[in-house]
């Protein structure tokens, strides 16, 4: 089988999506996605090159493929080039299964559990608001809410968002027990200080984890958190290989990886990722914010996984491009159950890719309050 053509799709629904998909001379043609949102004009460039390697090559030979991609232009792929890796990547897995008659996840060693347990996202302008939030999302079977460092609009105060990020902690945890797992996304908004107070003062609370509570280029600063709090830390949604995982897995700096497919250079990677943490007995909760071929990837990732703790969820299947990704895998109870189709077990129809034309959307932006730009 040999390589013939490689296709990039950027469609926009309720955010910009990249949709990647490789032709074979067989006729089987696999799927991914491509997850720097925001950027996919330069991940569409990137594919142009990266496309000269691939054509007329073996479509099995992934690892062969990914050193050629990730390493064939002499500097290391980083982001941009790494995100277009990670859809290749993930179309190449889904050839391979397609050619075999087997879901990607028996080509990984087989399903370690029956069903992949996820979390929403969850939103309120304050505290009654968000426990209304996490009450619908209770009552449609989840078992999990996620929510974000409370913001005021386009502005920030970081006093003030730790305080009303802890009475938020406090709101949900008083009105469902402890039978809720509760997640918040700092969205590495806050300074080490202020990092410091939030984690302490919401320990009580017993959150499942803080996300990203830091800017993640300073490892050293994720030890210093660490000395300070007890606190479950996940984070790594912004890291795009293996080596920038290196320190915080070996220094066991988080209790969960934050690994994105679509941008951490796809399955091949991640699940290198993955044996990494579990000799540090670190879980998975992937970072899946995006499309419906993101959320296959991890669902097969996550069944053939024994370290995992919780798969990203915003949207349940059937709510985005459903008739753009067809064959979404089936969700019951909180929980993604196993896909039985050979390879990722989706499908992309062309012909709905005219009701999506793509257009640039900006993600948001934070100022605070004296006009100088924080991190979103
Ligand atoms: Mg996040």
């Amino acid at each position: 089988m040999k390589i013939t053509a490689v296709n990039a799709y950027p469609v926009k629904e309720w955010r910009t999506f990249l949709f990647i998909e490789v032709e074979t001379d067989e006729g089987i043609r696999g799927l991914g996605e491509a997850g720097l949102t925001g950027h996919e004009r330069a991940m569409i460039g990137a594919l142009d090159n990266l496309r000269e390697l691939l054509i007329g090559e073996d479509p099995f030979r992934i690892e062969h493929l990914w050193q050629l991609m990730f390493r064939g232009g002499f500097f290391p792929a980083q982001r941009i080039v790494s995100s277009v890796i990670a859809g290749i990547d993930m179309a190449l897995w889904d050839i391979k299964g397609k050619a075999l008659g087997v879901p990607v996840y028996d080509l990984f060693g087989g399903r370690v559990r029956d069903k992949v347990i996820c979390y929403p996202h969850v939103r309120g302008d304050d505290d009654e608001q968000l426990v209304a939030d996490c009450r619908r999302a209770v009552d449609q079977g989840w078992r999990f809410v996620r929510f974000d460092l409370p913001a005021d609009g386009e502005r920030i105060d970081p006093g003030r968002a730790v305080r009303d990020g802890v009475s938020r902690f406090k709101a949900i945890r008083a009105e469902f027990g402890d039978d809720l797992e509760i997640c918040m996304d700092v969205h590495t908004r806050l300074d080490p200080s202020d990092a410091v107070t939030l984690c302490r003062q919401v320990e009580q609370y017993r959150p499942y984890f803080i996300e990203d509570p830091l800017r993640s280029e300073n490892y050293d600063s994720y030890r210093m958190l660490r000395s300070r709090t007890g606190v479950p830390i996940a984070a790594g949604e912004q890291y795009s290989s293996k080596w920038e995982f290196r320190q915080v897995v070996e220094e066991d700096l988080i209790d969960y990886a934050r690994i994105d497919l679509a941008i951490c250079a796809g399955l091949t990677e991640a699940r290198k990722i993955a044996g990494w943490c579990e000799t540090h007995y670190i879980r998975l909760a992937v970072h899946n914010p995006i499309g419906p071929v993101s959320t296959s990837a991890c669902l097969h990732l996550n069944l053939a996984t024994p370290n995992f703790g919780v798969q990203e969820l915003p949207r349940r299947p059937g709510e985005s491009l459903s008739d753009l990704i067809v064959h979404q895998p089936e969700w019951s109870d909180g929980h993604l159950l196993p896909p039985t189709r050979p390879g990722l077990g989706i499908e992309l129809n062309h012909d709905a890719l005219a009701r999506y034309p793509y257009e640039p959307k900006p993600l948001g932006s934070l100022r605070r309050d004296d006009g100088s730009f924080t991190n979103w």
